[in-house]
């Protein structure tokens, strides 16, 4: 009955979990949530004002396809403050959405026949946006004790004729790993040599905690097939407004304009006047959140490392830990054989919702989010405690 590209793809698992814990909690159970991929602050009041005042002042009609000019120099002036980028309006478009950025890039340049990298671990949607136009995604290993950056000879290995981009994510969701700038540059020689899209997934860019992020069009700027994509939702607390954003090359932001122009018409007009007040208000909302999200990462990965027989390095940004639970998959007294097992376990005995790694090509690891307070990650690292010491036989 249905066309085969809703049979290429699979629903989101991170959305999966997230439904399950309000459905747990719309029955009274005190769920500790940790598989949140959002902030959990509230939008900033300055944003929230000129969203009111955008409804007040009309700015509630159809805008531009790709964005409202304003919102376009914003983005501008925004990518040259923070990212040392040098775009115009005509480079950008601004979508429903960092996801939506993504799929209309994945829609425009690739297609049947094409083969696609995708880094491993690797966020839950690559592999679907890349599968429904038909391309195969091929995913490449990267290494756990080294911010999950690539193994190059596996990345040289599985390039061929046929090869027609990459996607690069640092601060990586769901590892929290952060790539050097020379494992970047690596990267981007390579896929210089064989004329590689690169796509460089930067929703997490003001989320490193030791290292000042860098962009990845800055590091090879004479390369024009890379493709930079941001989002309000993760810097801004804005999630729910669903606002990202493309820079790259003209002819692209064309295409994907075009394609957008028949699907969404366009983003949302009072998000869009709230994310020029984000992009180009008072900042230090940003630094606040970053400071609170590295505390708590140092939380969560002190007792996880308290644990006996659990490893976790220290990742460098986002808001993710991707802790190795090998010492207990397949080593237990309750037939766990996976991380699905693992965190369904988890689920089941003590409330905590993580996401299983085997949704991101690892079958070892288990997501944790620190997106919640520091009295909710103790209170969840004291059931993790309470669940693995049953396992222990
Ligand atoms: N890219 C990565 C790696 C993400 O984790 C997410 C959200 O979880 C997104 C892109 C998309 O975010 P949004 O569509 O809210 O901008």
């Amino acid at each position: 009955m249905f066309a085969s590209r809703i049979d290429r793809i699979k629903p989101s698992a991170t959305l999966q979990m997230t439904a399950k814990a309000a459905e747990l909690r719309q029955k009274g159970v005190d769920v500790m949530n940790l598989s949140v991929g959002e902030p959990d602050f509230n939008t900033p009041k300055n944003i929230q004002l000129a969203a009111i005042n955008a409804m007040k002042n009309g700015f509630t009609k159809y805008t531009p396809g790709s964005g409202l000019i304003q919102l376009r120099n914003a983005i501008c002036e925004k990518l040259y403050r923070d990212n040392s980028l040098n775009y115009n309006p005509d480079n950008i478009i601004v979508s429903c959405g960092g996801k939506h950025s993504l799929y209309n890039a994945c829609q425009v340049l690739f297609e049947k026949g094409d083969e696609v990298i995708i880094f491993s671990p690797y966020w839950v949607s690559f592999p679907d946006f890349v599968s429904i136009t038909g391309a195969k995604p091929i995913f490449v290993d990267t290494d756990p004790l080294n911010q999950f950056e690539p193994i190059f000879d596996d990345l040289k290995n599985k390039i061929t004729s046929t090869t027609k981009g990459l996607i690069i994510n640092s601060p990586s969701n769901p590892t929290g790993g952060v790539w050097s700038d020379e494992a970047i540059q690596k990267t981007l020689e390579i896929a210089k040599k064989y004329n590689l899209w690169v796509f460089s997934d930067e929703c997490y860019e003001q989320l490193t905690y030791e290292n000042k992020f860098t962009s990845t069009a800055t590091l090879v700027p004479t390369y024009d097939k890379i493709l930079t994509f941001q989002s309000c939702s993760k810097t801004y607390a804005m999630t729910g407004w669903r606002i990202g954003y493309t820079a790259g090359r003209q002819d692209v932001v064309k295409a994907m304009s075009k394609l957008q122009g028949q699907s969404t018409s366009c983003p949302n007009s009072i998000a869009q006047m709230a994310a020029i007040e984000a992009l180009t208000g008072d900042q230090s909302v940003v630094l606040q959140m970053r400071k609170a999200f590295h505390k708590r990462r140092d939380l969560i990965v002190h007792h996880l490392n308290e644990l006996s027989n659990i490893s976790c390095l220290s990742p460098g940004g986002a808001f993710y830990v991707f802790p190795d639970f090998k010492g207990y998959i397949k080593k237990n007294n309750k037939n766990i054989t996976s991380s699905t097992d693992m965190s369904m376990y988890l689920l089941e005995e003590e409330a905590l919702i993580t996401v299983a790694g085997d949704n991101f090509g690892s079958p070892n690891n288990i997501r944790f989010s620190y997106a919640l307070s520091e009295k909710n990650i103790i209170e969840s690292m004291k059931r993790l405690k309470r669940c693995l010491k049953k396992l222990l036989f």
